[in-house]
């Protein structure tokens, strides 16, 4: 079932959600801690590119969970797997790979 096959997907990516959060409030007290925050510092430098990626990865996590729930509104009305832009089926090579691809492999 593609539903619980999206549902399963939200689960972990919210997971790893989590942890990225919490990696991040904990580097975040560290540098308060150490006070290496300071870009002069060569921790401070190394804590400052950690948290930049630890907050891309958040970014990036959170996109994915609000793309999931998105594809799971579309099963819910019928029209998963059905390209946005051309109305015609999505391979199910490509939704295999992306679950909640919203355009053909012709129109993305
Ligand atoms: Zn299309």
């Amino acid at each position: 079932m593609v539903r619980d096959e999206l549902l399963r997907l939200r689960a972990s990516t919210q997971a790893e959600a989590a942890t990225l959060a919490r990696d991040l409030e904990a580097l975040f007290a560290a540098s308060r801690d150490s006070n290496a925050d300071d870009e002069h510092d060569p921790e401070g430098v190394t804590i400052g590119f950690e948290r930049a990626q630890l907050t891309a990865l958040l970014a990036t996590a959170r996109e994915r969970i609000a793309e999931v729930d998105e594809a799971l509104r579309r099963v819910d009305t019928a029209t998963y797997g059905i390209c946005e832009r051309c109305e015609r089926p999505i391979a199910a090579e490509r939704l295999a790979v992306r679950p909640f691809a919203r355009c053909c492999m012709a129109c993305a």
